[in-house]
C-alpha cells in the first residue's frame, strides 16, 4: 500500500532501517516525510550533495539512562530514561517528556524526528528533541510521581539549559511533573533558570495559554483549513479522542466556535453524550480528580459508556484525534469518510497510519497532520521561552492573539507550499516540506557538523 519513494530516497530509507532496527514508529515517521521530498532534492540539489537527509535521519545525541525510584512501601523500581536530542539547526532541542510503559527508544525517535518539522513550521527558534520514560503514572501516589520525577532529573539536569536543551510535558508529564522536575533542577544547578523547562506554573515563569495552547492551537489550524474551504465550525458534530490536556482544551475551543463535541475517550473506553460533552465535568474527573473517563455516566445519565469502544464508528463531520500514535487505521479512516467526515485535526503526534493518510489523501478532505496542526503546543513554549528571556509575563488575550497568528501562518506555509509543490490542498506534502526546507537550508549554512 505505500506510497513509492523517489529512488534517491530508498536508499537512505533503507540505511535508516538497518542502522534503527526495530523502531517501528520512528520508520514509520521518518517514511511519511521522505516520501514528500523527492521533488524537493528536484529543485534542490544541494541538499543531496551536503547528504542533509542523512544527517537530519541521525539524532545529533541520543541519551539513555537508569532511573531508580522507590514506592511509598520502600520497594525499588527502575525505570529507563531518554532525551534524544535530534537537531539544533535552528535553536535549542525542544520537546515534551512522554512518561508511559509504552516508550522505548523507537517512540522518543519518531517524536523527537516529528519534532524537527513542527518546530521549524512554528517560526519559532526551535530545534527539535523529545524524552521520556517507560514509567506508568496510572495509580502512583503524589510522593512516588515527586521521587520518580526527581530521580530522573538528577540525571537529565546535566544535559539541558536554556541555549541547550528545553523540555516540557507529553503525555503522563504536566505541570505537577514540571513543578517537581524544576524543583531537582533549581536545587542541583543552584540556578533559577526559568528557560529550561516550558509548561512551567504561573507564579513561577510559567506562560498563560501554554496549558491550553496544544489544543486551542488544533481547532484554529482545523478552522483555516475549514475557511479556506469556506466553511467554519458552526454546527459541526466533532468527535474528539482522549481526554487529557490536549483533548479537553480542544473540546473547549470546539463548542466557543459554535461546534458541538459528542464524544471523547481514553484507553478504557468511548464516552458518548449526543446533548454535546460537559467540559467541566470532564475537567474535575480528569485534571483534578485524576479519575477514569467511564466516571462520567454517574453524573451526566443520558451519556453512554462504552467499553474498548471505537470512537471512529460515531458518524462526525470534524475529527480531531488528541489520544496517541496509531489510533487511526486504514478502517478508521474509511468508516469516517463513509460517515460524512469533512476535517481531520491531528492534535495527537502521528494518530493516523499511512493507510489511513492514504484514505483522508485520496477522499480530499481537509486532512491537518501533527506536525502542523498540534504545533501550538510548542509554539506557546517558545513564547513561554520568550518571557522568561524579557523576565516578563505578557496577558492570556496577547498571548492566545500570538498562538492565533502563528496558528494561521503555519497554515498559509503548508496551504501556499503544497500548491507551489502540485499538490493544492494536500497539508501531509505542504507541512513536510516547508518544516524541512528551513532546517535544511540551516544546516547547508552551519556546513559539515
Ligand atoms: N509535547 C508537545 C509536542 O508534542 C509540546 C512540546 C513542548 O512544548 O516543548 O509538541
Amino acid at each position: 500500500m505505500s506510497m513509492h519513494l523517489d529512488e534517491k530516497l530508498e536508499p537512505i530509507y533503507q540505511e535508516v532501517l538497518a542502522r534503527n532496527p526495530g523502531e517501528m514508529e520512528f520508520h514509520q515517521a521518518v517514511r511519511e516525510v521522505l516520501e514528500s521530498l523527492g521533488p524537493v532534492l528536484v529543485k534542490h540539489p544541494e541538499y543531496a550533495h551536503h547528504k542533509i537527509i542523512e544527517r537530519i535521519c541521525e539524532p545529533e545525541r541520543q541519551i539513555i539512562f537508569r532511573v531508580p525510584w522507590q514506592d511509598d512501601k520502600g520497594q525499588v523500581h527502575i525505570n529507563r530514561g531518554f532525551r534524544v536530542e535530534f537537531n539544533s539547526a535552528l535553536g535549542p532541542y525542544k520537546g515534551g517528556l512522554r512518561f508511559h510503559p509504552s516508550v522505548y527508544l523507537g517512540i522518543i525517535k519518531f517524536l523527537g524526528f516529528e519534532q524537527i518539522f513542527k518546530n521549524s513550521l512554528t517560526g519559532m527558534p526551535i530545534g527539535g528533541g523529545k524524552g521520556g520514560s517507560d514509567f506508568d503514572p496510572k495509580g502512583k501516589s503524589d510522593d512516588e510521581i515527586m521521587r520518580f520525577c526527581q530521580s530522573f532529573m538528577t540525571e537529565l539536569y546535566r544535559h539541558i539549559g536554556e541555549h541547550t536543551d528545553v523540555p516540557a510535558g507529553d503525555i503522563g508529564v504536566g505541570g505537577r511533573e514540571i513543578g517537581y522536575m524544576f524543583g531537582q533542577y533549581k536545587r542541583i544547578t543552584n540556578r533559577w533558570e526559568a528557560g529550561v523547562l516550558t509548561g512551567k506554573g504561573l507564579n513561577w515563569g510559567g506562560s498563560l495559554v501554554r496549558t491550553e495552547a496544544t489544543g486551542y492551537g488544533s481547532v484554529f489550524f482545523v478552522d483555516e483549513m475549514l475557511k479556506a474551504r469556506k466553511d467554519s465550525f458552526e454546527g459541526k458534530t466533532c468527535l474528539v479522542s482522549g481526554s487529557g490536556n490536549v483533548a479537553i482544551y480542544t473540546i473547549e475551543k470546539i463548542h466557543e466556535l459554535g461546534g458541538k463535541c459528542i464524544a471523547c475517550s481514553d484507553s478504557n473506553g468511548v464516552i458518548y453524550d449526543e446533548k454535546g460533552l460537559d467540559l467541566n465535568l470532564i475537567q474535575r474527573l480528569k485534571e483534578v480528580e485524576r479519575r477514569r473517563i467511564k466516571d462520567y455516566t454517574q453524573y451526566r445519565k443520558h451519556a453512554v459508556y462504552k467499553e474498548a469502544g471505537n470512537i471512529w464508528e460515531v458518524p462526525c463531520q470534524v475529527a480531531m484525534p488528541s489520544a496517541t500514535q496509531n489510533e487511526i487505521n486504514g478502517k478508521d479512516a474509511k468508516t469516517l469518510v463513509k460517515n460524512g467526515c469533512i476535517a481531520i485535526g491531528e492534535g495527537a503526534n502521528m494518530p493516523t497510519t499511512p493507510e489511513g493518510v492514504k484514505v483522508f489523501l485520496d477522499a480530499q478532505i481537509a486532512y491537518g497532520p501533527g506536525k502542523a496542526a498540534n504545533a501550538g503546543g510548542v509554539a506557546t513554549s517558545a513564547l513561554e521561552m520568550q518571557q522568561n528571556a524579557q523576565r516578563d509575563s505578557w496577558d492570556f488575550d496577547y498571548t492566545e492573539q500570538r498562538l492565533r497568528k502563528i496558528m494561521k501562518g503555519i497554515h498559509e506555509l503548508c496551504y501556499d507550499t503544497a500548491i507551489e509543490y502540485g499538490c493544492p490542498g494536500n497539508y501531509v506534502v505542504g507541512a513536510n516540506i516547508a518544516g524541512f526546507i528551513k532546517v535544511a537550508d540551516a544546516m547547508v549554512a552551519f556546513g559539515v557538523v
